[in-house]
């Protein structure tokens, strides 16, 4: 079972009924008949109920940057042309969350774009995805029901910085999947131009729940500050590997049984490693509080007796390769920090250098791909302390590496 694999997604679990996985009973789509059975139409509200709603479950984005969703919706314009980016592109490579629930609940996502589009009066809705297993099945999905003919499907590319919401607009308009600046926002001047509500795949499938149910319905799962579910994708030696529904407020230890003290990874490859997991729950604020912030929801943990060090070297290779090159601080910075690592895990490596140019690269670039990078080697370094003593001592630990988090394969 391979964590890029959506067949792990587990539709029942001890973490709360499922919401948006609910009804999936196999590895493949629900059908329209069978969605509505579950989920009934979608329930088209007026732009103020749902920004009320919004407001009152506290909905968080879940591309990764955990941005309130109902100020997003209060930002677009409140006439004149304007459209809606559904974005399933998962730049993130260890989830697989959105590719799960794109391939097994289709129409949920679909619903969610409807119910956007409605409340703002868009155009239309554009999903855009690069995974082709979830293309087709949102491709039939639409192909299936008669109120979705302002949806529209785009292939997007692959890779990190093309699955930012920003890149993504650029590749859509200008076939150049490339991020604008920090302050090239879609609400402004998203798809072909025009003011652009975008936001992650997820984040509509949860906006039709609470269409659905309501603030007061949506909130009676989850916790006060952060009502609802959420999509995790489980990497390495954890309770279930794959893709989970977990009520916000679960435990971290619940998903990670065992082997207090073993390093987790919390959000992926822009991730951070920490050392204990101990009174950490799914709650985006309060795990970014603690300086683990959730991301896109990957946790991995590292199976025992395997050479972490190796594969944060590895990893953090790949993340000095993925710069689209446009900004200097990112093209020359992260592959003089790879290189630190690396020298890490060679049993040499200066603490101090790594710092620095972490100092000199943090902030920078047009996309967050810098910062998350940084965030990742910067946070090893603490949490891979007595590793990185280890391998200072003898040159190496002895242990295979660990390779839990794939690393994509390059396309281009
Ligand atoms: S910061 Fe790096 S990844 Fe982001 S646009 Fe600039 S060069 Fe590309």
């Amino acid at each position: 079972m391979t964590v890029t694999d959506p067949v792990a997604t587990a539709p029942s679990h001890p973490f709360g009924a499922p919401r948006l996985l609910a009804g999936v009973a196999a590895h493949r789509a629900l059908t329209w008949a069978e969605h509505r059975a579950v989920h009934g139409v979608p329930a088209l509200r007026p732009r103020a109920w749902l920004l009320e709603s919004l407001r009152a479950v506290n909905l968080l984005g879940r591309g990764g940057a955990a941005f309130p969703v109902a100020v997003k919706l209060e930002a677009m314009p409140l006439g004149g042309p304007m459209t809606v980016l559904v974005n399933g592109s998962e730049g993130e490579p260890a989830s697989c969350k959105d590719r799960a629930l794109m391939t097994v609940a289709p129409h949920l996502v679909i619903d969610g774009a409807l119910v956007v589009t409605h409340a703002l009066g868009a155009t239309g809705a554009t999903i855009a995805v690069h995974d082709h297993r979830a293309h087709a099945a949102l491709a039939a999905a639409l192909a299936e029901r008669p109120d979705a003919a302002a949806v529209t499907l785009a292939l997007t590319r692959a890779g990190f910085a093309g699955g930012e919401i920003r890149a993504v607009v650029n590749g859509l308009t200008t076939g150049l999947a490339r991020p604008g600046g920090r302050r090239d926002l879609p609400h402004d001047r998203g798809l072909d131009g025009r003011p652009t509500f975008a936001s992650n795949v997820e984040t509509f499938a949860q906006i039709a729940v609470l269409a659905r149910l309501g603030a007061a319905g949506y909130a009676e799962t989850g916790t006060r500050d952060e009502p609802g579910t959420s999509l995790v994708t489980l990497v390495g030696d954890v309770v279930q590997a794959g893709v989970l529904e977990v009520a916000n407020g679960t435990p971290l230890d619940a998903l990670l049984p065992g082997r207090p003290g073993a390093p987790v990874l919390v959000g992926g490859f822009h991730g951070t490693w920490v050392r204990s997991t101990a009174g950490l729950t799914i709650d985006r604020a309060a795990l970014r509080a603690s300086g683990a912030p959730l991301g896109a929801g990957v946790i991995a943990r590292p199976h025992p007796g395997t050479c972490v060090l190796a594969e944060v070297a590895a990893v953090s290779q790949w993340l000095a390769e993925e710069s689209a090159g446009q900004c200097g601080p990112c093209f020359f910075g992260l592959p003089a920090l790879a290189e630190d690592v690396r020298a890490f895990a060679a049993g040499q490596g200066s603490e101090a250098q790594l710092l620095r140019r972490a100092s000199q690269v943090r902030g920078r670039g047009a996309c967050a791909h810098p910062d998350g990078a940084v965030q990742f080697m910067t946070s090893a370094l603490v949490a891979l302390a007595d590793d990185i003593e280890v391998h200072r001592a003898h040159g190496t630990c002895g242990r295979p590496p660990s390779s839990i988090l794939a690393i994509p394969r390059r396309t281009s």
